[in-house]
């Protein structure tokens, strides 16, 4: 990894100039009480007081909404056309915690059969993520095995070391490539130890208990005492940094469709319904089981590792006030 400095009063002209170079430049916008990232035309409109936003930058490589193909039927003649995807964006501001949701993201689509639209997104991306200086009860990062001072999945991490400064972490390839195309901007610095400057956020429940107690729950009647508040709204899997299922839809009349692929959530009745009429999971505690046990139990045993970063947007979201930190403490103490 290299390691260089940006003066904080450079950072306009860092945007400014991969403005100019034709990329998209996505940083923190505020919206009403909430952050999102978005575009911005004046560096004055991007929001620095938040502790997370409001959503990931997930849909940057996955959207809520995709084309994955269009088709026609000229009189038989038929024929497919795949998008093309030349836009090139760079991230800026996301928290550590998504980054280690990027690198899941990417390992779940992109491994065994690697879907194409997600991996030419992921090229043409930058992830710059901004190492969290506050957190909040919802915050839990440290009890799934990451940080504040986390890198992985970003390709730049920036540390503001309140001297004026941003410490910046250069990551990945494509985080060099950013920082050499503008080497007036950046200075080249020695590792340092950036930890006294972040957040210090505590541990709610240690996960080397937590992981082998999962399955030995499943049958119990925990997940329906934790379960009885959720109205199934799906909200927790939309803003979730992780959560990677999806519907596959078309849109067509008898000349021509689009094949779209959307968001889906296992918190949704209708999202394990069989034609048959007959569902595997009836109610909502199994539901809510299912995305837990995923999280904590399938994942580990199909990618080697837990599927929630702890980011804590799914309790911010929650209209029923349900909160995983508070279901997996109760797993634990089980
Ligand atoms: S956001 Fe809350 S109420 Fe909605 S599905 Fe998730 S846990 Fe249930
Ligand atoms: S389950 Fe909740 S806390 Fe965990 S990654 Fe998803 S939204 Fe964040």
């Amino acid at each position: 990894m290299n390691y260089k400095t940006l003066n904080t009063n450079k950072l306009p002209e860092f945007f400014e100039k991969i403005k100019k170079t034709g990329k998209t430049v996505l940083a923190p916008r505020k919206k009403g009480n909430k952050t999102f990232f978005a575009t911005f035309d004046s560096f004055d409109q991007i929001n620095f007081d938040y502790v997370q936003t409001a959503l990931s930058p997930k849909s940057v490589l996955f959207p809520r909404v995709e084309e994955l193909f269009t088709y026609k039927n000229d009189d038989g003649t038929y024929s497919v056309k795949e998008p093309e995807l030349k836009n090139e964006v760079v991230v800026f501001g996301m928290r550590p915690c998504d980054g280690v949701a990027l690198d899941y993201l990417c390992d779940f689509f992109l491994n065994e059969n690697p879907d194409k639209l997600l991996q030419d997104r992921k090229n043409n991306t930058t992830f710059i993520s901004l190492a969290c200086k506050s957190f909040d009860n919802d915050c839990f990062c440290t009890s799934v095995g990451s940080s504040p001072a986390e890198t992985l999945g970003s390709d730049l991490c920036f540390t503001d070391m309140g001297n004026g400064s941003y410490y910046v972490e250069v990551v990945t390839d494509k985080g060099q490539k950013l920082v050499d195309a503008f080497p007036d901007l950046f200075a080249d610095t020695k590792e340092i130890n950036k930890v006294e400057q972040l957040a210090q956020v505590p541990v709610r429940f240690e996960l080397k208990n937590l992981v082998p107690k999962i399955p030995t729950v499943f049958e119990t009647n925990i997940w329906l005492d934790q379960s009885l508040a959720c109205i199934g709204c799906g909200a927790c899997a939309y803003v979730c940094p992780t959560c990677s299922c999806f519907d596959v839809q078309d849109e067509c009349n008898p000349k021509a469709g689009t094949r779209l692929r959307c968001w889906d959530s296992c918190a949704f009745g209708q999202f394990t319904l069989h034609a048959s009429g007959h569902n595997p999971r009836e109610v909502q505690s199994n539901r809510w089981r299912n995305r837990v046990m995923h999280k904590f139990n399938y994942s580990v045993q199909n990618m080697n590792t837990i599927s929630c970063v702890g980011c804590g947007r799914c309790i911010r979201v929650c209209p029923a006030g349900m909160s995983i930190i508070e279901h997996l403490i109760s797993v634990e103490e089980a």
